[in-house]
């Protein structure tokens, strides 16, 4: 069973993704994981991506390309895996259809969390900080018991230019540009599962649950 999950910054992809891998006992790959793995043992492949990465380039698609089949080659995937942050192109895409057909397998299903981009905004520019001890706040899950004023210390608590709203919608923005032709590629090969990722953690959890087990009946 190999799936790909799918969602915009502050989806809960990550969370999301290690509570499907112990539910269906499959491998989380998350490509981050890969990469600072990679960069860490100085494989081949890591040094390749440092190289880029010193000259202040994008890695290469078919260097993430193989280091991916690299991970899903090792015994832990032969049941399958759960693909984290790869594909992010739709020529990503391609490369895992042609690694998996090369190793006799095929790609089950694509799990797509959607949340709408106003609540997404709610929940990626709710952080702040305070200015005198640090301690971080998030006015939907962490709040501070009295508005802009720390508990630990009393300083005043600010927003970092990256949790500001209009940021957050730039980024948002940037997110869908990029993957849009991903979610059409998918889309068109019949892969593409959304799952609505608005409700609790728990809700979302078995939603995706429930889809994945709906794939491996397919
Ligand atoms: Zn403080």
């Amino acid at each position: 069973m190999y799936l790909v999950l799918l969602g915009s910054p502050g989806a809960g992809k990550g969370t999301q993704a290690e509570r499907l891998e112990e539910e269906l006992h499959l491998p989380h790959v998350a490509s981050g994981d890969l990469f600072r793995e990679n960069l860490r043992n100085e494989t081949e492949l890591g040094l390749l991506a440092q190289e880029y990465m010193d000259r202040g380039q994008l890695v290469p698609d078919d260097v993430t390309i193989a280091m991916v089949q690299d991970r899903l080659q090792r015994p832990d995937c032969d049941r399958g895996a759960i693909l984290d942050g790869f594909p992010r192109t739709q020529a990503q895409a391609q490369g895992l259809d042609k690694m998996l057909a090369d190793m006799g397998r095929r790609l089950d299903g694509v799990l797509y969390i959607a949340v709408p981009d106003g609540e997404l905004v709610r929940r990626l520019s709710s952080r702040w900080i305070c200015r005198q001890c640090q301690t971080p706040y998030h006015t939907i899950f962490k709040p501070p018991a009295k508005g802009g004023v720390c508990d630990v210390c009393g300083g005043k608590l600010y927003q970092r230019d990256d949790d500001k709203p209009e940021t957050v919608r730039a980024r948002l923005r940037v997110y869908h540009q990029q993957t849009a032709p991903l979610i059409d590629y998918y889309r068109q090969a019949g892969l593409l599962v959304k799952v609505d990722g608005t409700g609790d953690i728990a809700t979302v959890s078995a939603s995706l649950l429930e889809a994945a087990r709906n794939l491996m009946e397919r």
